[in-house]
């Protein structure tokens, strides 16, 4: 897995900053971020979209494929319970 740089980008729904992303699926590993492609807050685990200029806006899950919806919110369920189990010093 590689983790890809990008510019300090805020979450719309709780402003926890994120400057990295990784691809859960390893044939797409090596590619950074591009517009359209789906992530997921690592503070509140809200379902995000990097927008055209690649800063994360909400993620319209009308839109989503159900697979992939249900493999996101698979996803927020062990982030958040991940988060309550190592709870972080809150952020200046
Ligand atoms: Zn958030």
């Amino acid at each position: 897995m590689k983790t890809h740089r990008f510019e300090l980008t805020p979450c719309p729904t709780c402003g926890y900053t994120m400057d990295s992303a990784s691809s859960l699926n390893p044939d797409d590993a090596a590619h950074p971020p591009t517009p359209g492609d789906y992530s997921v807050c690592f503070e509140c685990g809200e379902l995000l979209e990097f927008d055209a200029d690649l800063k994360f806006r909400k993620l319209d899950i009308e839109r989503c494929h159900p697979v992939l919806l249900e493999g996101l919110l698979q996803l927020r369920r062990r982030l958040l319970q991940f988060n309550k189990r190592h709870p972080r010093p809150p952020r200046k």
